[in-house]
């Protein structure tokens, strides 16, 4: 069998309301969809949203480097010799880590086709059931409060609430949320690089002293700020979380080696896909380090492929995986099967996928 060619899809999915960061405000979930075709009439599913403000890529970059780079390349290629075909995408050109995440998750879910099997069983795992957390957007302290309140009553036990626009206001947003929610409701809290390090160490002691119980800190501060990481970490009691920091696997060696974070967030979009991802999981577990999955506005074609690797790898042990809850739509049938706030993987070979409604190939 051989890859015959790789090509391209847009899928555009609205959101039930705005989602809200201090880096960005999305109303819908648009995404590349990239299809590796066999000549035997075999696909593999991969995607990759542009998400400039943290990956650097746009769609015109996403779309290009499939086009110009990752198809020609992988053409004629034999498709079960994955780790060669990994390699390619992985050297062919630097960064791009979007589209190289779509091209190994293609390549994941075709493997898993071809083999007959689910890529949990693949990558050495069982079918998991997952908690997600719910993402509570940032807004006004009230309005914060009333969305978490109403997650809560949606039966949402874990809330991620974004902060970061203005520390002094982050503290009044998170004293306006516990009281909401009661004491018995699992709260994260996502900066997303909003805080100078002094402000983190500032808001976060705020949030021990007041008793607000936080579980754990995600990226207080710049992603490239190592050192005022590893500095808020070692200054609070409060698990910190990286997120931004870490894209690569290099990147989790210089966290892990510095100790400068408790946890490291893992997301396919960020490593430039599962094999990737998998060399951050060897080396936390090494280290004793557990690790989040997390999800860009993604629909569910890739928050699946994070899905199967979160159920097959035990040093995952926390999920966001809630953008296809904060979806209006679905257009994927198959993959993840949501449940309230528990995902899981289907049995199906591969990411499990058996269709993509309004998904036309260009
Ligand atoms: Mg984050």
């Amino acid at each position: 069998m051989k890859i015959r060619r790789l090509r391209l899809g847009r899928l555009s999915v609205p959101l039930k309301k705005p989602f809200k960061t201090s880096l960005r405000t999305v109303e819908e979930v648009t995404t590349n969809v990239v299809a590796v075709e066999t000549d035997e009439g075999i696909c593999g599913y991969g995607e990759a949203p542009p998400t400039a403000v943290i990956t650097g890529d746009t769609n015109g970059a996403i779309r290009g480097a499939v086009q110009d780079r990752l198809g020609p390349l992988l053409a004629g290629r034999d498709p079960e010799n994955l780790n060669e075909l990994l390699d390619i995408v992985d050297t062919a050109l630097v960064h791009n880590t979007s589209a190289k995440a779509a091209v190994d998750i293609a390549l994941h879910d075709l493997w898993g086709k071809i083999l007959g099997k689910p890529l949990y069983a693949l990558l050495g795992g069982r079918a998991r059931e997952i908690e997600t957390d719910y993402t509570i957007s940032l807004n006004d302290p009230e309005v914060m409060a009333k969305d978490s309140l109403e997650a809560v009553q949606e039966g949402y036990s874990a809330l991620k609430i974004k902060v970061g626009s203005d520390f002094q206001k982050d503290m009044v947003r998170l004293r306006e949320i516990r009281s909401a929610v009661g004491k018995d409701v699992l709260l994260r809290v996502d900066a997303n690089q909003g805080w100078t390090p002094k402000q983190a160490i500032r808001t976060i002691s705020f949030f021990e002293d007041e008793g607000f119980d936080i579980e754990l800190v995600e990226q207080p501060v710049k992603a490239h700020d190592f050192e005022g990481l590893k500095y808020v970490t070692d200054s609070v009691e409060t698990l910190i979380l990286a997120d931004e920091a870490v894209f690569s696997p290099r990147d989790a060696f210089t966290i892990l080696s510095m100790r400068a974070a408790d946890l490291i967030n893992i997301k396919l979009m960020k490593t430039g896909g599962i094999r990737n991802a998998l060399a951050v999981c060897a080396m936390a577990r090494a280290c004793g380090v557990e690790c989040m999955i997390g999800a860009m506005m993604e629909t569910k074609i890739s928050v699946t492929a994070a899905c199967h690797l979160a159920s097959a790898l035990p040093v995952i042990t926390r999920a966001d995986l809630d953008p296809p809850i904060l979806c209006a739509s679905d257009p994927v049938e198959g993959g993840a099967r949501y449940s309230g706030s528990m995902v899981a993987p289907s049995d199906g070979p591969g990411l499990g996928i058996t269709a993509i409604r309004g998904l036309v190939l260009e």
